[in-house]
């Protein structure tokens, strides 16, 4: 039965010009040979818990998969093992149903890429979606068919440690991303055995919770979801994602995985979404906590709302029989999330071949390969921000003596950063690898750790998990301490690796204060006193706020976590074999008390009406710290300089089906040829509801040789100038629009135009 039912679905109707009626025909047609068991299974996605390779025969899973209880699978690695375990569903299982097999491929596969938030500071959409390609390329060779990803979260505040995992607070630049990763992930063919289907998560507002505390309530207004949060996830949808992930948090008080709203009314209803919605983990069992009944009652209402499968918590797996009997819920319900399955599965070849993704040789050609390693290399140069550079420091010469010093400066096992699942995590090159390799006998490197990387051992220890160690030196800090200054002596230039380590952002990871931990801080103050120029190598998942070390040390350049060339990479930028380009995503506030802090804010009725910041009494300020943050967004430096000019508009109105075309001179006038990030931004000075006081609505990354000057032109149309109303109505309203252009959201360079009825 099983083979039979593999075979006689495998035809052409797999490739993406199927139509729908011919996906819908060959699922119906499964569809009626199930038993209400059989379907509940296909719901069911449990994690490989205790699969080995060899011995998934016997594991309870196994059992489990035999018993057409499971849907798919996830966290399992290696082609090897899921070739096994495809094997049990295919041929053990009554009807034969392949599984689909998910990771979090969030940034990389073993080759690994910068986290996310670095990502999106490289502002450049053709390498952010080659990462995606390459990471499916990978990935597929590997088994996996599905990946968690992308994270689409607009987030504004740093305490929450998943900022590290999206691509900051601005909703046009992170939509952007979004298409341009599912595009990646996905490809023109999703029955091609190297690319995979995506999930865009966590719908929605994860990014969202009150304090920046994970898991944490959600409350905002409509009208602020529509035009601030959920735009990317549109963008995802739109631009054909497979899958949705819902969140963990409420929306206007019922959790996301039980919020029909959302889940129906919303993506299905208005957005046309018609892939599947997998629940994120234990999300429907987590309903229990928040208050809204038992599993059964909590498994139902997800169904109703619109989750199709249940990661890990088997709440519909063991439940909804009793409601279906209690006409809690109706087979249509069950039916109608079993079809999104399986049209998945169709959708990316596996009834035509459920083992297209398990070729044992794959791996070897197509997985952590040199070329894989330098694409990653380039995207990780790409993603550093130069935050600072007191009389360039850098770039350095690759020449004298050069004293590493830091706790982050030989650790393999962080430079890939948080989410990285399938990383070989000591296979990374760690700093002090790159640098000796990058210099090569050009110059002399000496190194010394200087401190551990917090004097709170038990903090230490919730920050260095999953293996990303940095196992605590037992000599005292005086004695790390002279050990560092014995080779600072001796050098002639110090670089201070230090910051953030992989597991202090990511999941679970929200903090109350943004500085570097305390005996790193205290690490770099020491080195500063030796009156040696000192180079900060700023390692950190978040925004951080570093308001002494922006004041004291002379250079200062953030690398994220850079992924698995990181040590090569930074060396790179270092030594101005790159010269950096990427630009902040993410405002970096003074203090955490700033915080929520972005960019696209209203003007309040109050605003501050000088340019110093300077408090005004019963203006709306704080007493104690201006309003301005530390580092704006779109912030970032180069070792070359680029001078804005000539900003032109092509007409000074435009009707309703008008464009304008926005032109402006830019300069290289610095010694470097460098990449700039060139950003656009509106104001609508006038409208039915307030409008922020600038949003990005253009940028180009363009390179320019020294000493050249290039022309960057945009095209703004009425869409542009959208947004949504109080009635929630998308609409352009006219008036008088600022257009402002420049290197970062601060810029001043502005023009005006008019559009009329
Ligand atoms: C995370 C998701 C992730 C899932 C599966 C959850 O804890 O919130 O982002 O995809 O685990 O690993």
């Amino acid at each position: 039965m099983a083979l039979v039912l593999v075979s006689c679905n495998s035809n052409e109707n797999n490739k993406k010009n199927s139509s729908e009626n011919a996906f819908e025909a060959k699922v119906d047609s499964i569809l009626n040979l199930m038993t209400l068991e059989e379907k509940l299974g296909q719901l069911n996605l449990p994690s490989s818990g205790d699969i080995t390779t060899g011995a998934s025969q016997s594991s309870d899973i196994a059992k489990k998969i035999e018993e057409g209880k499971v849907g798919g699978l996830f966290n399992i690695k290696s082609v090897a093992k899921i070739r096994e375990v495809q094997k049990i569903a295919v041929e053990k299982s009554r009807l034969g149903i392949p599984l689909i097999f998910g990771m979090d491929v969030i940034h990389g596969y073993e080759t690994t890429f910068p986290i996310p938030l670095g990502l999106s500071a490289s502002w450049d959409m053709g390498m952010i979606k080659k990462t995606a390609q390459m990471a499916a390329k990978e990935a597929t060779a590997d088994g996996i068919n599905w990946t968690f990803s992308p994270m689409v979260d607009i987030s504004r505040d740093p305490r929450w440690g998943r900022v590290s995992e999206g691509s900051g607070e601005d909703v046009y630049l992170g939509s952007e991303i979004a298409k341009a990763m599912v595009n990646g992930y996905q490809g023109e063919d999703l029955t091609l055995d190297n690319t995979m289907l995506a999930c865009v998560k966590h719908f929605a507002l994860y990014g969202a919770p009150e304090a920046g505390r994970d898991y944490n309530t959600v409350d905002m207004s409509r009208i602020r979801m529509y035009n601030e949060y959920l735009p990317p996830y549109k963008a995802a949808i739109d631009e054909g994602v497979g899958s949705v992930m819902a969140s963990f948090n409420e929306i206007d008080g019922v959790p996301a995985t039980g919020n029909k709203w959302l889940l129906t009314d919303l993506l299905r209803d208005d957005w046309g979404f018609n892939g599947f919605v997998v629940t994120d983990y234990t999300g429907i069992n987590e309903m229990i906590a928040h208050g809204m009944g038992d599993l059964q009652q909590s498994s139902a209402l997800a169904l109703k709302a619109g989750i199709d499968m249940d990661m890990v918590g088997e709440g519909l797996l063991t439940t909804l029989k009793k409601s279906l009997d209690e006409g809690k819920v109706d087979m249509s319900d069950i039916d109608t999330a079993v079809k999104r399955i399986l049209k998945a599965k169709y959708q990316i070849g596996l009834f035509d071949d459920p083992y297209k993704y398990c070729d044992l040789e794959r791996p070897k050609t197509d997985v952590f390969t040199d070329e894989n390693r330098t694409f990653a290399r380039q995207v990780s140069a790409e993603s550093m921000v130069l935050l600072k550079n007191e009389n360039n420091l850098l770039p350095l010469k690759k020449s004298g003596t050069i004293a590493l010093i830091g706790p982050l400066a030989n650790s393999a096992v962080n430079m890939a950063g948080t989410w990285s699942v399938a990383t070989k995590q000591e296979k990374s090159n760690p700093l002090l690898e790159g640098l000796k390799t990058v210099v090569g006998d050009q110059a002399n490197i000496l190194y010394a750790k200087g401190s551990n990387v917090d004097y709170d051992l038990a903090f230490e220890k919730r920050i260095t998990m999953f293996g990303k160690d940095i196992p605590r030196d037992d000599r005292t800090d005086k004695q790390l301490l002279d050990e560092a200054l014995a080779i600072a002596k001796k050098s002639d230039v110090i670089l201070a690796a230090i910051g953030e380590t992989a597991e202090l952002s990511g999941e679970s990871s929200s903090v109350t204060n943004l500085q570097i931990p305390q005996a790193q801080k205290d690490l770099l103050s020491a080195l500063l006193k030796t009156g040696k120029p000192v180079v900060l190598v700023l390692f950190t998942g978040r925004p951080l706020a570093i308001v002494d070390e922006n004041e004291n040390v002379p250079a200062i350049l953030n690398v994220w976590f850079p992924g698995s060339e990181a040590g090569l990479a930074i060396s790179d930028v270092l030594f101005g074999d790159v010269n950096p380009s990427g630009k902040l995503t993410a405002t970096w506030p003074m203090n955490v008390g700033q915080v929520p802090i972005f960019y696209n804010q209203k003007n309040t009725g109050r605003p501050l009406g000088n340019k110093e910041g300077k408090f005004e009494k019963f203006k709306s300020n704080y007493l104690d710290v201006r309003n301005e943050p530390l580092y704006p967004f779109g912030y970032g430096l180069s070792y070359t300089s680029f001078d804005y000019s000539n900003l032109r508009l092509d007409k000074t109105s435009i009707d309703m089906n008008g464009k304008i075309q926005v032109s402006v001179d830019v300069t290289n006038s610095g010694d470097f040829d460098g990449k700039e990030v060139v950003q656009l931004y509106i104001r609508d000075l006038v409208g039915s509801v307030t409008r922020p006081v600038k949003e990005l609505k253009g940028f180009q990354k363009v390179e320019i040789k020294k000493g050249d000057t290039k022309t960057v032109s945009f095209t703004i149309s009425v869409e542009d100038l959208k947004f949504y109303n109080y009635d929630l109505d998308f609409v352009a309203e006219p008036g008088t629009f600022q257009v402002f252009v420049g290197t970062d959201s601060t810029t001043e360079m502005m023009k005006t135009f008019e559009l009329i009825n």
